[in-house]
């Protein structure tokens, strides 16, 4: 059962399983849909929420292209709909497939993937009333961007930014991207100073959650600096997520495994290989 929570007048945001978020966006003569849910459930109960608008789908933005935001473009897209991404899409999608599904080939080509019509590189106006600036801000992985809407200071976030749907800590997650880039985009995302965040995952939010995300990475990428150049290495093999946010305890954090696959990365990152330390 998708859950549906009303933005402002013309925004609503859509939560599917695993708390998956859509963007809908209402205008006038046609309607844009930011990502598009995976379980078939999911997506085909969306495309009839859409449908209710009576207006086309003029426009589908996909924030990256995991699974859980591209699988259901084939259940959203009608027939003169557009489908933007970045153009780092099939990198992503790639990547996921071979970890998820090791051996499998020709995934692509044989799923039910609907690609994008049009792709761009650094940033995408698309001149409507309201305006939206689809922008390239890599870190949860190499093709994540944000629709950021000026007039109504909204931000969709995609990934890079998670939330629970509790009162729990959602960590920022970058197994399949950059921690330094996703520091980096985190910032961006503060110097657009949003008044309301619609993140990949989860209840809306504001952005005291990027402050706290920002720490995350901070701590992590530093602790990690100076491991790198210390003999003591050993020191930070069991960092949690309560030695990189002051004040929180293990229980307030929310899918302990992204933090766990973040460690994976950043010990990739150093080549640091547990096994030869024992
Ligand atoms: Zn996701």
């Amino acid at each position: 059962m998708i859950k549906i929570t009303e933005i402002t007048k013309n925004i609503t945001l859509f939560t599917g399983t695993s708390s998956v978020n859509s963007t809908l966006i209402e205008y006038e003569n046609f309607v844009i849909v930011i990502d598009t849910m995976l379980l078939p459930k999911d997506s085909k109960e969306l495309a009839k929420l859409i449908k209710k608008k009576n207006k086309p789908v003029k426009y589908i933005l996909n924030t990256h292209w995991h699974s859980d935001h591209c699988y259901g473009n084939r259940f959203v897209k009608d027939e003169n709909t557009t489908i933007i991404a970045h153009k780092k899409f099939l990198e992503t999608i790639t990547s996921e497939k071979n970890v998820l599904y090791p051996g499998r080939k020709n995934i692509i080509e044989n799923s039910n993937l609907v690609f994008p019509n049009i792709t761009f590189s650094e940033k995408l106006i698309l001149n409507e009333n309201p305006e939206l600036h689809f922008l390239h801000f890599p870190g949860h992985s190499p093709d994540s961007s944000i629709i950021w809407i000026p007039s109504e200071k909204i931000i969709v976030a995609g990934d890079n930014i998670l939330n629970s749907n509790s009162r729990k800590i959602a960590v920022p997650y970058f197994f399949w991207g950059n921690p330094e880039e996703l520091l980096l985009s985190l910032k961006k995302i503060k110097d657009l100073q949003p008044k309301i965040i619609l993140p990949g995952h989860g209840m809306p939010t504001v952005l005291n959650k990027v402050d706290k995300d920002i720490l995350y990475l901070q701590n992590i990428i530093e602790k990690y600096r100076k491991m790198a150049t210390s003999i003591q290495s050993k020191k930070f093999l069991n960092l949690s997520e309560t030695d990189l946010i002051p004040n929180t305890k293990p229980e307030d954090f929310w899918v302990h495994k992204m933090h766990t696959m973040n460690i994976s990365k950043m010990n990739k990152i150093y080549k640091i290989n547990f096994s030869e330390e024992k």
